[in-house]
């Protein structure tokens, strides 16, 4: 049943990364897509990031591949992470400034790189963030991705989130252990971080079903 959970999940979100990704190869502008959900982000939250870009699905995949090959997996300390995921923001704000970097204006990016639109310093770089992913989850979406980080300052407002049964927790600490944003949620009882990117592999992880999607005020605590 737990099994059942966790591969209906992410066999999903999967299916829908590929499905983005073929479009993107035949010309699809997932900038498109990132515009629209705008105001659903006030909603449910970030789920572009986790749901649809391909850049950020395949930092997953070569992460997954890094894991496979038993490759060491760098994850910087909680206690500066909180320092270092304020770069794509920073990032965000020099970009509204009009201080550009055309090759960090986000995601969507990548579909315009496939038709050979960017340069090849673009591609350098994009190849750069993928190898990195061997050792370190979704390194361009945690540090430098300006797209993400204009969602997730929209998504500080959401309605939905992950959200902890406290009464099912064991505090094994596995939900933050697999979060790709680092993101501490075994010390949260919902999560609200901008960073969060809805890709439910907390959920799927926690062996006590303890995590769940939904409205915060709707799930009893236990304190
Ligand atoms: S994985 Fe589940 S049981 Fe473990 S700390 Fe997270 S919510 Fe609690
Ligand atoms: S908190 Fe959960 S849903 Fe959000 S990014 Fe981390 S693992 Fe994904």
């Amino acid at each position: 049943m737990k099994t059942a959970r966790k591969n209906w999940i992410q066999g999903t979100r999967l299916g829908i990364q590929l499905i983005f990704l073929i479009a993107v190869i035949y010309g699809f502008n997932t900038k498109t897509v990132s515009d629209w959900m705008l105001p659903a982000i006030l909603l449910a939250g970030v789920f572009f990031c986790g749901w649809v870009c391909p850049l950020g699905a395949a930092q997953d995949w070569i992460a997954w591949l890094g894991r496979k090959l038993r490759l060491p997996r760098v994850r910087i300390p909680r206690n500066l992470q909180r320092y270092f995921q304020l770069s794509r923001y920073i990032l965000y704000l020099l970009l509204t400034l009009e201080i550009s970097f055309a090759l960090l204006k986000g995601p969507y990016n990548f579909s315009r790189m496939l038709h050979g639109e960017l340069l090849t310093a673009a591609t350098g770089i994009i190849l750069l963030f993928l190898i990195s992913s061997l050792f370190i989850d979704r390194p361009f979406c945690n540090y430098f991705c300006t797209g993400g980080a204009r969602q997730g300052l929209w998504s500080v407002l959401r309605v939905l989130s992950i959200r902890k049964d406290t009464t099912r927790c064991g505090g094994c600490g596995q939900c933050s252990k697999v979060c790709p944003m680092n993101i501490d949620v075994a010390h949260t009882d919902f999560v609200r971080h901008p960073n969060c990117i809805g890709c439910f592999t907390c959920i799927s992880t926690c062996k006590k079903q303890a995590l769940s999607y939904g409205i915060h005020s709707k799930l009893k605590k236990h304190n």
